[in-house]
């Protein structure tokens, strides 16, 4: 089955706005996430995206590269928006369709499967005369999946997990549609995905926590592991070979109320591993272990007006298996803290001095700070693997196509790469980080003291 994908708007067209949001941006997102899914779960899938950037494209190029492809379906992402008060899903097929029409069918199917995830309002199946339900040789539909300018449907279009549902409903239907058969679960070679639902000191805490997951009828048990010499129970709520399968379970777990759970990416050889004193090699690719706060609560230490980046690096670290934790300690050494006393100005959110040599060339600038992480951790990377860049997040890094691939597949590794000459580069971000252990489990101490 070829599918034809289209994030609308895009580059200079950013469709709707409001609550400092873009629709480009909210369509682009979910569209490669449901590629992502698509691909990954269901055989005999081909997706071609009209755009998996921030490009511009007109209609007509991208009915006509639909039909000279000789797609089986188009579908249309976007969102929608009126005058702050309308709000809610609607779909559309074209005017000219009867209900009893092969494309209405599809959308029957699509429509129910979305609704069920979006949380939205569901103001119905619609038809119109839109350039590409009327420009497009095979069946088409077009889904406006909330008004941008609602702070009911604005609130949810800012989650990620929103626009994962959202994917997730438009995907379900397309796989019911087109009877798109499952792909048997093949594992990833060398990664397994453990879905972490809480981490305790005390064991009854642990116990406490499997017993009402189970309540909700959700699989779990507790683990024992060690850090930095302590014992740990860690409540794991299942282990995947398959990244998407994490993400589900993941989702079920943060719906009966546990938000702090996480996926933890581990290489499947050594499945207990345990983070012992930081030795020399240590690999640039692995699990993050430390939690946001715990990152967060380190930088403020030290600068008590650091940004919080530790969500950041945790969740790029894990998408792209990178240490963020270890990520979070270079951008401390990099930028002192936060505090940006050397070349590299804070309002460039380039925390790991992307591109900067000198006075006269300060550096790459990013748009945000999630964006600057972003590329820290896509620069990393490029360092620590040949494999292409992974694609639920667009490439911002600058530089990536300059790094020779897979040349540094450890912190120390980076001396006289990332920092020249820099003998001493990754020995500094690796002591920063033991410092960061060892506040951490102070930290712990101390609350445990005080139990
Ligand atoms: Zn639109």
């Amino acid at each position: 089955m070829k599918l034809y994908l289209d994030p609308g708007h895009g580059g200079a067209d950013p469709g709707a706005t409001g609550s400092g949001l873009a629709e480009k941006d909210i369509t682009l997102d979910i569209a490669l996430k449901i590629r992502t899914i698509l691909v990954t779960n269901y055989e005999n899938i081909e997706v071609l995206m009209s755009r998996s950037a921030d490009i511009t494209k007109g209609l007509a190029e991208r009915t006509n590269e639909a039909n000279s492809w000789g797609a089986d379906f188009y579908m249309s992402i976007h969102i929608n928006a009126f005058n702050g008060t309308a709000q809610g899903y609607e779909d559309y097929i074209h005017n000219s369709l009867s209900n009893d029409s092969v494309t209405a069918k599809y959308r029957d199917l699509i429509y129910a499967e979305v609704i069920k995830l979006n949380q939205l309002i569901d103001r119905g199946k619609k038809k119109a005369d839109y350039h590409v339900l009327r420009e497009t040789a095979m069946p088409a539909m077009l889904s406006e999946n909330g008004f941008i300018d609602h702070p009911h449907d604005a609130a949810l279009m800012k989650q990620d997990s929103w626009r994962q549902n959202v994917a997730q409903g438009h995907a379900n239907g397309i796989a019911k549609a087109f009877g798109l058969k499952a792909k048997s679960e093949v594992p990833v070679p060398g990664t397994i995905y453990k879905v972490i639902a809480g981490s305790f000191k005390l064991r009854a805490n642990a116990d406490d926590r499997v017993t009402f997951l189970h309540s909700k009828n959700i699989e779990a048990f507790v683990v024992t592991t060690t850090i930095s010499g302590e014992t740990w129970y860690r409540v794991q709520a299942g282990v995947f070979s398959n990244r998407s399968n994490a993400e589900a379970r993941l989702q079920e777990v943060h719906n009966v109320g546990i938000t702090d759970a996480f996926i933890m990416a581990e290489p499947a050889a050594s499945s207990t591993p345990s983070p012992q004193p930081v030795p020399t090699g240590y690999a640039i690719l692995g699990p993050t272990y430390l939690s946001p706060e715990q990152m967060n609560r380190f930088a403020k230490s030290v600068n008590p007006n650091a940004p919080e980046l530790g969500s950041y690096y945790l969740t790029f670290g894990e998408y792209y298996g990178i240490r963020g934790d270890v990520a979070f300690s270079q951008a401390l050494h990099e930028t002192n803290y936060f505090r940006f006393t050397g070349i590299v100005k804070p309002e460039q959110n380039n925390f790991a001095g992307i591109g900067a040599t000198g006075p006269s060339n300060t550096g790459a600038s990013f748009k945000t700070p999630e964006e600057g992480v972003l590329a820290h951790i896509q620069h990393l990377y490029a360092y620590a693997t040949t494999q292409p860049l992974l694609d639920k997040y667009p490439q911002v890094d600058p530089r990536f196509h300059l790094v020779k691939r897979g040349s540094a597949s450890t912190w120390t590794a980076l001396n006289g790469k990332w920092a020249v000459p820099g003998t001493t580069y990754g020995q500094s971000i690796l002591s920063n980080y033991e410092k960061m252990i060892n506040f951490t489990k102070q930290n712990l101490d101390t609350i445990l003291q005080s139990l």
